[in-house]
């Protein structure tokens, strides 16, 4: 079955995590995602990129989007396709040109996504000087956990998140660590691209990328909340 046919047979909706493993649907629409990269030390130094003087920012269409407990479809013979796994803001209100205090109102849901990146393609692109879409904007790039469903998020909320890819730790990350925070990013973007009701924020990866192969075992946790299980397909 090829991935268009799967996608068109489980559609993906927003999903709440309630009380111990119930879940049930989010009454938002699936919009945009806006990424930050560049936002984790120990990632700048393994990739050795510079520090960005200000959140570098791309963005993934709808298109992109997947539920993270449905196998994860990555492109064959595109080169090496990373995994970064990142911490996801579900945003529920109307954000434009926002205050940190009215970020921290419109955060509906902390969730986990993996900004998938096809790494060979990247470089050639960052190499030409040219945009990361092909890169990072693909078909189901962004398989995204079901989120738990908050009031707010507050400036000293911060969360554990960890990669385990065949039983081996090998993303272990903590937002406190990030270098502009979740809400200071979301306040951020929204000075430049209007969110929306539905729309997601990655909020960027600590070190650990590395690639995909057909066959993994990805396990990924927002610790004491979270814990998604999937495994690695051919798109
Ligand atoms: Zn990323």
């Amino acid at each position: 079955m090829s991935l268009h046919q799967f996608q068109h047979l489980i559609p993906y909706r927003h999903t709440a995590l309630t009380s111990g493993t119930q879940e049930q649907a989010i009454d938002l629409p699936v919009g945009k995602v806006v990424c930050v990269g560049r936002n984790y030390m120990d990632h700048i130094e393994e990739m050795s990129s510079q520090v960005s003087v200000v959140p570098l920012l791309f963005m993934k269409p709808s298109t992109a989007i997947v539920d993270m407990r449905e196998p994860v479809a990555i492109p064959s013979n595109q080169g090496e396709c990373h995994n970064e796994l990142e911490v996801a803001l579900l945003i529920g209100e109307k954000l434009c040109k926002a205050s940190i205090e009215q970020a921290s109102a419109a955060v509906r849901g902390i969730g986990l996504g993996l900004d998938l990146t096809l790494r060979d393609e990247q470089q050639r692109l960052k190499q030409a000087g040219q945009p990361w879409e092909r890169a990072k904007s693909f078909d189901a790039s962004c398989p995204l956990s079901p989120f738990i469903i908050v009031d707010s998020l507050s400036q000293s909320a911060h969360f554990s998140f960890q990669l385990h890819v065949n039983q081996k730790l090998v993303q272990n990350g903590d937002t406190k660590l990030m270098l502009t925070s979740m809400l200071q990013l979301v306040a951020e973007i929204s000075q430049y691209f209007t969110l929306l009701p539905g729309d997601v924020i990655l909020t960027g990866t600590p070190k650990g990328v590395g690639p995909l192969q057909v066959g993994d075992q990805i396990t990924a946790m927002l610790e004491g909340h979270i814990n998604v299980t999937t495994r690695v397909i051919s798109q």
